[in-house]
C-alpha cells in the first residue's frame, strides 16, 4: 500500500511588544523568576485586562503580507483550563471570530517550483507562566513572567505532504515574521514554537486519516525527525492491523521518539465563552490602510528583484535574502563597490559567510563593514589586486587591520601590471631553468603551469595573471 502524508501546522510566535498583551509589564527575556508579572498576569480579582494597541497593528500587518482577511472585527474568548502556570484557570485566545483569516504563503519545492500553502487563521492570545522542574527537589516552581506574553498562532491548512515541505513552510514563516519585525524567531528562548498535526491516508484517498498532533517543537531540525518518526509509526500502526488514535503526543529529541501526552481534547471540552472583559476588537479601513502602507519588501519580492538587478541566479538570492539584515548588507556593500553584483554575492556567502559560521557570529555582528568590502571589490574590478591576493586583504580587513587600500599600501600587495617589469622576471625564470625550458620547447607543453607557478613565486603572487600568461607564451615560443 502506498501512504500518503499529510501535515498541518500551528505555529506560536511571540510578538515583539515592550509589554504584554493584556498588560504593562515587561516581556524581556531572561529576568528573574516573578518579577516581571503584575496584578493582571497574576489574575488577582477585580483586576481588567487592557489590550496593547501594538499587537493588532503586528497581527493586521502579518494578515495583510500573507494576502488574508484582516477582520473588521474579532472577538477575545476565554479557554478554560487547569494548570498551575495558569493562575486565572483560563486563557484568554480566539475562536470563532479571529483577527486574521483565510491566507497563504508559496514555498519552493525545488529552484522551479513552488507550492501554495493555505493559512486558514491566525489568531492572537497570551502566553501561560513557565513550571520549573529541575529547580527545586520534590517540588515545581511557577515562573509568571511569559504569563500574558503576547501570541500571535497561525494555522495551516493541513495541505504539507512532507516533512520536508512542513519544515520549508516553518522556514518561510519563520523568515517573514523577522522581516516584518513582529517576532524575533528566537526558538531557544521559545518566541517561535511549532506544534505538527500529523496523519497518513492510502494514497488516492480524499477523506482525511486520524491525525495526532505533536506538541512544542522548537527546532527545524526537530520538527523534520519527529514527523518522519511519527510517519512511519502510525504506518506500522495501520499495517498492524490497528487503528491510529486521536492524541497529543510529545517529541524526544534524546531518543528521537515521539510518545502518548494526552487523548486529544475537543473545543467543548474547554467551555469556550466571549471574555465578558475585553470589548471585541473593531478595526477599521483607516487602521489598515495605515498599516498597510508600512509593509517592508517581503523576501520573496526581495529575492526576485535581487536577481534581475543584479544578474544573481534564484538560488544565490534566495540565500542572500533570507533575512533583512544579510539583503541590506549585500546592497550596502554594491552600492560602495560602485556595482559588482556577482563578485559581492560570492564573497559575502563564500569569504564572510564562512569566517561569520566559524565563529558563530551574525550577519550583524561582522567585523567587515559593507563599505569595507565594497572597497576591496573595486580594487579587485580596477585591477590594483587580484581575486588570489584579495583573500589576504580580506583577511586582514576581518582581523581589524584597516580598509582595503590602507591594507594593500602597509602590505604592499599592489598587483604587478608593468608588462616590462613582468617579462624581466619572466626572463630571470627561463634563464634559472634552462632544462624545463628545453623539454617545453621539445612538446612538453604541461611545463607550461611549472613557468607560471616559478614566476608567480618570485613576485609573490602579485603579477597580474593575465599579462603573465600572455608574456610566457611568447617567450618561450621562442
Ligand atoms: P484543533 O482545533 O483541534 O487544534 P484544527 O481543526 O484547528 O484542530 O486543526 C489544527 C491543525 O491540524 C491545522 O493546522 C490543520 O490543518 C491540521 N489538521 C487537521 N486535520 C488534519 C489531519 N487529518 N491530518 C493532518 N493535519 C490535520
Ligand atoms: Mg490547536
Amino acid at each position: 500500500m502506498e501512504w500518503e502524508v499529510v501535515i498541518g501546522l500551528e505555529i506560536h510566535t511571540q510578538l515583539a511588544t515592550r509589554s504584554k498583551i493584556f498588560s504593562g509589564a515587561s516581556t524581556a527575556y531572561g529576568a528573574e523568576p516573578n518579577t516581571q508579572a503584575c496584578a493582571v498576569d497574576l489574575g488577582l480579582p477585580g483586576v481588567l485586562p487592557v489590550l496593547n494597541r501594538e499587537v493588532v497593528r503586528m497581527a493586521a500587518l502579518f494578515g495583510l503580507a500573507i494576502h488574508a482577511r484582516v477582520a473588521p472585527r474579532s472577538v477575545f474568548a476565554r479557554k478554560n483550563y487547569f494548570y498551575p502556570d495558569l493562575p486565572k484557570g483560563y486563557q484568554i485566545s480566539q475562536l470563532d471570530l479571529p483577527i486574521v483569516e483565510a491566507g497563504y504563503l508559496d514555498i519552493d519545492l525545488d529552484e522551479q517550483t513552488t507550492k501554495r500553502i493555505g493559512i486558514t487563521r491566525a489568531h492572537l492570545e497570551e502566553d501561560a507562566g513557565k513550571s520549573l522542574h529541575e529547580d527545586f527537589h520534590g517540588q515545581t516552581g511557577i515562573d509568571l513572567n511569559r504569563a500574558g506574553t503576547p501570541l500571535l498562532e497561525i494555522v495551516s491548512e493541513p495541505d504539507m505532504r512532507s516533512a520536508r515541505e512542513a519544515v520549508a513552510y516553518m522556514r518561510k514563516i519563520h523568515e517573514l515574521v523577522r522581516y516584518l519585525g513582529i517576532c524575533d524567531g528566537n526558538m531557544q528562548e521559545g518566541s517561535f514554537r511549532c506544534d505538527a498535526n500529523v496523519s497518513i491516508r492510502p494514497q488516492g484517498q480524499q477523506e482525511l486519516g486520524t491525525r495526532t498532533e505533536l506538541k512544542n517543537i522548537n527546532s527545524f531540525r526537530f520538527v523534520e525527525r519527529a514527523i518522519n518518526f511519527e510517519v512511519e509509526r502510525q504506518i506500522d500502526v495501520i499495517e498492524g492491523g490497528g487503528r491510529v488514535i486521536q492524541e497529543t503526543r510529545l517529541y524526544d529529541a534524546d531518543l528521537d521518539e515521539t510518545r502518548p501526552m494526552r487523548s486529544k481534547e475537543e473545543a467543548n471540552d474547554y467551555r469556550y465563552f466571549p471574555d465578558p472583559d475585553l470589548l471585541p476588537v473593531e478595526i477599521d479601513a483607516a487602521f489598515i490602510e495605515a498599516v498597510r502602507a508600512t509593509m517592508p519588501e517581503l523576501p520573496d519580492a526581495k529575492r526576485d528583484r535581487f536577481t534581475q538587478e543584479y544578474g544573481l541566479s534564484r538560488q544565490d538570492a534566495a540565500a542572500l535574502t533570507s533575512s533583512r539584515e544579510l539583503a541590506d548588507f549585500f546592497e550596502q556593500t554594491v552600492a560602495a563597490a560602485g556595482g559588482e553584483g556577482k563578485l559581492a554575492a560570492n564573497w559575502i556567502m563564500g569569504e564572510l559567510s564562512g569566517l561569520l559560521n566559524k565563529e558563530g557570529r551574525d550577519i550583524s555582528a561582522s567585523p567587515v563593514t559593507p563599505q569595507q568590502l565594497g572597497g576591496m571589490l573595486q580594487r579587485i574590478s580596477d585591477g590594483t589586486i587580484s581575486g588570489k591576493i584579495a583573500k589576504q586583504v580580506f583577511e586582514a580587513m576581518y582581523n581589524g587591520e584597516g580598509d582595503a587600500d590602507s591594507v594593500i599600501e602597509k602590505k604592499g600587495l599592489k598587483q604587478i601590471t608593468d608588462s616590462g617589469a613582468i617579462e624581466q622576471m619572466i626572463r630571470d625564470v627561463l634563464e634559472a631553468n634552462p632544462k624545463q625550458v628545453e623539454q617545453y620547447r621539445g612538446g612538453q607543453e604541461k611545463l607550461f603551469g611549472f613557468f607560471v607557478g616559478q614566476v608567480m613565486k618570485a613576485t609573490q603572487g602579485k603579477a597580474n595573471p593575465a599579462e603573465v600568461n600572455k608574456l610566457l607564451k611568447q617567450l618561450l615560443g621562442g
